[in-house]
């Protein structure tokens, strides 16, 4: 339908980058990236009418989100055409378009592009190189100022590098090396490198991507404090463990995954350290508190924990004490026992125990001639401690214990 109007409207349409990346490696890619040679919100307009879709311009960058009845997004872009009038007559020089567009992108694998008009629907187009390199395995920039222009790129190749396992190739790996010698990333703002390393962490095999950053210099080039030494590399790939476990529990409330590596990262820190860190970093005020909170909280609950263990403590106990803590501390706590009993209380505690309810009201409880009150919550709770340790199940068991 894409290629249909833009045929109808008279320009070339073109899927670009990641989506053709993924269709050549058959991996599922739900993120469908146009570039249009032509007016692109026009273009998105009139599809948008096409597919009921809502149209969000951005008329600065001329490009356009469609929003599908479904929730899925088709992003467009204009690929620039720019026209240079000559004196006297001369014809009208068109300098760049979709190549020029492309050359633009980070690396060969993300250039690919595939022809969406009639007649010449289908028709890969390869610019540079781009399917040898996907065939090859390897991530290569398209020219040797990359890294200088945006150094961010130096993280999205380590990244593609472990998510697709492929290799960065040699050219490329000496270009970071010597844009590392240049103390690149001093400068970059740190929101920027934050916003890379969340999405490092997010994807896969996150500890062996900052492996990979720590082996080529840049973490420490970030800040000295993340350079992370050996030994810290079980807790990380224990993080990792657990992480792979919760996502497989399909729970609806997902954690923030780079917020576990940091605390992760900064285990063992002070707190003047940590400040250190989320301040080059640019972290907002509420994942500050998140982090500083959470740190507070763990030490209280690791010792909570091993006594619990030792005393062979009930289910409701192991309620209290790991209710308080954040998904992002939870998850942690779990990671960084080393006990395998109190690896599986946590477990518990996030697969089952956190979803316990009660089938008391509180109207139950009025109509057994109570005001609302501290008593009332009293009753509500030890009804809670009992089902949580599975000494009631029913609900008319449930009002019996509360009526005791
Ligand atoms: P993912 O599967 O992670 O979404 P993607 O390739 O679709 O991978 P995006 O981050 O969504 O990545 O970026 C879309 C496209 O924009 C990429 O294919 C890439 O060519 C280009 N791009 C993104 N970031 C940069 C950058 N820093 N420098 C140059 N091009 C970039």
């Amino acid at each position: 339908l894409a290629g249909q109007t833009g045929q109808e409207r008279g320009v070339e349409v073109y899927a670009v980058g990641g989506f053709v990346r993924d269709m050549l490696l058959g991996i599922p890619n739900d993120d469908i990236d146009l570039v249009v040679e032509g007016d692109g919100i026009a273009f998105a307009q009139n599809l948008g009418r096409k597919l009921g879709a809502r149209v969000r311009p951005h008329l600065k960058f001329r490009t356009a989100v469609l929003i599908l009845p479904g929730g899925q997004k088709i992003d467009v872009a204009t690929a620039r055409l720019e026209y240079y009038e000559y004196p006297a007559a001369l014809p009208i020089v068109e300098l760049s378009s979709l190549k020029m567009d492309l050359y633009r992108r980070d690396f060969s694998i993300n250039t690919l592009a595939i022809h969406l008009c009639p007649p010449h629907f289908g028709r890969l187009v390869d610019f540079f190189g781009g399917q040898q390199d996907i065939k090859d395995g390897v991530i290569r920039v398209l020219h040797s100022l990359s890294f200088v222009e945006d150094p961010t790129r130096i993280i999205r190749a380590i990244r593609f590098e472990q998510r697709f396992q492929f290799k960065i190739g040699g050219q490329t790996e000496r270009l970071i090396k010597n844009a590392v010698r240049l103390n690149i990333f001093q400068k970059l703002s740190g929101a920027r490198i934050r916003h890379e390393l969340r999405l490092l962490a997010e994807d896969s095999a996150p500890l062996d991507a900052f492996i990979r950053m720590r082996d080529l210099g840049l973490l420490q080039e970030i800040h000295p404090l993340l350079h992370f030494p050996q030994t810290k590399e079980a807790l990380l790939e224990e993080i990792e463990r657990v992480i792979t476990w919760y996502k497989l529990l399909f729970r609806e409330e997902a954690p923030d995954i780079w917020i576990v590596y940091f605390l992760g990262l900064v285990s063992g820190f002070d707190t003047h350290q940590v400040q250190a860190l989320t301040s080059r970093l640019r972290f907002a005020p509420k994942r500050i508190e998140l982090v500083e909170s959470t740190r507070r909280q763990l030490r209280y609950v690791a010792m909570q924990l091993a006594q619990w263990g030792k005393n062979g403590g009930s289910a409701a106990d192991l309620y209290d004490i790991l209710s308080p803590l954040s998904l992002e501390g939870l998850l942690y706590t779990m990671a960084k026992q080393r006990k395998l009993e109190l690896k599986k209380a946590v477990s518990h505690y996030l697969s089952h125990l956190q979803d316990v309810g009660i089938l008391v009201t509180g109207s139950d409880i009025k109509e057994m001639g109570l005001e609302p009150g501290p008593r009332f919550a009293n009753i509500l709770r030890a009804v809670k401690r009992a089902v949580l340790n599975g000494e009631v199940r029913t609900r008319e068991d449930q009002l019996k214990y509360a009526r005791r």
